[in-house]
């Protein structure tokens, strides 16, 4: 048998571990969160891992979570019967840095070299939580499926050191015993951990179940605190904006509200839920999505959880969306390898992109004020989809918002739509310059000719315009053009009166490419002024100067 023995934490968690107890001190109750879910999720793991193996599931009956305190020993236990932990696994788990978002949340806090509680809420900062109440962590745990001597207690005062024994333990699964810093009496108190397991874990699937009270103590008997019912499974009819904005926050990454939500039923030769939720702010790591591990939209099947599959389930465009899938017709033993290549799954992923492109369209219909918050969130995300998603390209168009010659400033309110229905009778073209800035954009010498003849001009200046504008040449009809772009259109009186420029200035344009050389492929009177003397422009083929300068930086 593995012998007792002292070993330290990964330099990585002592880290962690210093963050986590500093910045979480005015959120501490989120350590029973933390530890609710890990609970949770082991019961989730157990399930998936008895489809294969029933014989995981002997011994204790029903999957549930069990939060306890002792007011003499000054202790909080969070107990659970799921999947358990093998030694090598406490190891792994706990004495270093296992989960990935724990990972990001580390690089995040020393990049913004401040701990804010914003910030903290979108990672899940995990097990490690339970130090910010208690002094002291013991940890009880047992591997499904092993045998009751093969028991571990792991033990650590958060120090930089942990213990760890094999121990006999009757029955599988893990507890975890917060030995309570002294001024912390406040979770000693059953109305409390009921009331904090309420607003932070009512949604979990599984019972969540406390003591008894009588006379104000706890009794042998168990009670169920918790809702426990998997929310998508409920009828709409059933649910209100409140279950629906506290299940949002149960699936972890944000303590704020979801801004929309739309949760929808399909019967058929393939039946599957769906319940997708939009933020109403980024994440930190929202634009490093792409190439991070996305997490967000949870796959079950049969309502029994399988994997975050954020990557098979949604288009990069749309990472910022949360929520749960649960398909009926799929096996449970599928893998994230089948998963990839799967036509069922195929057409759930469609739908997901339907349903959300659906709920926007409605927020930029009926809410207003939420597509603008959606728009300043999301907006650039949503772009990419032009490029990425030809099939929704047109619908994806027709949700951009710019700021424009006619609009409410830097403010991005106009739509494709609006400029085409302000357009003047026999203009075929949709006008927009790109510039590093607004400013740059909108005090362009570019637009005086579309002043002065009352054309709007789209101003963007966002950097993933650029990009976007390659893929985004037509919209309903109508060509889009850069102002900076070839040759102008211009009326039969301009074309003359530019002629005759052309001929007056012809020495004076001879001396300036003589002067300016190879530098300029061209010099010509232009009618795109009015105001300034003069100004760069560039051939229809050309790159614009911003998007050259974006390569440049890139290394092109
Ligand atoms: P995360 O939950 O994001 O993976 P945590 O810090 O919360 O990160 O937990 C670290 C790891 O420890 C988990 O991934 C899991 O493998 C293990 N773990 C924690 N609590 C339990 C538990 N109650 N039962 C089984 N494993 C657990
Ligand atoms: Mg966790």
């Amino acid at each position: 048998n593995a012998p007792a023995e002292t070993r330290k934490f990964e330099a990585e968690v002592a880290q962690v571990l210093h963050l986590v107890t500093h910045s979480l001190y005015s959120h501490k109750e989120i350590f029973l969160r933390e530890l609710i879910s890990n609970a949770s999720d082991a019961c989730d793991k157990l399930r998936f891992e008895s489809i294969a193996r029933p014989e995981l599931l002997a011994g204790e009956g029903e999957l549930h979570i069990d939060v306890s305190y002792d007011e003499k020993a000054r202790t909080v236990t969070v107990r659970d019967n799921g999947i358990g932990m093998s030694r090598e696994e406490v190891v792994a788990n706990l004495g270093t840095i296992a989960s990935s978002g724990t990972r990001r949340f580390l690089e995040a806090m020393s990049a913004e070299q401040k701990a804010d509680a914003r910030l903290i809420g979108q990672f899940g900062v995990g097990f490690y939580s339970a130090f910010v109440v208690a002094d002291r962590v013991t940890v009880l745990t047992r591997r499904a499926g092993t045998a009751a001597g093969e028991g571990v207690k792991w033990e650590s005062d958060g120090k930089g050191e942990y213990a760890l024994e094999t121990v006999e333990l009757p029955e599988r699964g893990t507890a975890v015993v917060l030995h309570l810093k002294a001024d912390e009496d406040d979770f000693l108190k059953g109305w409390q951990l009921r009331s904090l397991i309420r607003k932070y874990s009512d949604h979990v699937a599984f019972p969540i179940r406390m003591p008894r009270e009588k006379d104000g103590k706890p009794t042998d008997e168990w009670e169920t605190v918790n809702d426990a019912s998997a929310l998508w499974t409920k009828p709409k009819s059933e649910i209100g904006d409140e279950d629906y904005q506290s299940f949002y926050k149960s699936l972890g990454h944000d303590f704020n509200d979801a801004l929309a939500w739309t949760h929808n039923r399909v019967e058929g030769n393939q039946s599957y839920t769906t319940l997708l939720y939009i933020p109403s702010q980024p994440p930190f790591d929202l634009m490093m999505g792409a190439r991070d591990e996305r997490k967000g939209l949870k796959l079950y099947i049969k309502r029994v959880f399988i994997m975050d599959a954020a990557e098979e389930l949604l288009p990069s465009y749309l990472r910022f969306v949360r929520g749960v899938v649960d398909a009926d017709d799929l096996p449970l033993n599928v893998s994230r390898e089948i998963l990839q290549h799967n036509r069922q799954l195929e057409r759930i992923k469609a739908a997901c992109v339907k349903r959300v492109l659906d709920l926007i369209e409605k927020l930029a219909k009926d809410e207003p004020e939420k597509f603008a918050t959606f728009w300043k969130a999301f907006g650039n995300t949503l772009k990419e989809g032009v490029v990425e998603d030809h099939a929704n390209r047109e619908r994806i168009a027709k949700l951009l918002r710019f700021a424009s010659t006619r609009g409410e400033g830097a403010r991005q309110v106009v739509s494709l739509d609006d400029y085409i229905g302000r357009m003047a009778v026999g203009q075929d073209t949709i006008w927009y310059i790109t510039a590093d800035s607004h400013a740059a954009a909108a005090g362009s010498p570019q637009l005086e000719a579309f002043k002065a003849k009352g054309i709007e001009v789209l101003l963007m200046s966002d950097r993933i315009d650029e990009w976007m504008l390659g893929s985004l040449t037509e919209y309903a009809g109508k060509k889009l053009r850069n102002v900076a772009k070839g040759e102008l259109p211009l009326d039969e009186a301009d074309r003359k009166k530019q002629e005759e420029a052309a001929k007056a200035a012809e020495p004076l344009l001879k001396k300036l490419k003589e002067l300016l050389g190879e530098r300029v492929s061209e010099v010509k009177v232009s009618a795109r002024l009015t105001d300034s003397p003069s100004c760069l422009a560039l051939s229809d083929y050309e790159m614009a100067p911003h998007l050259a300068r974006l390569l440049r930086e890139a290394g092109h």
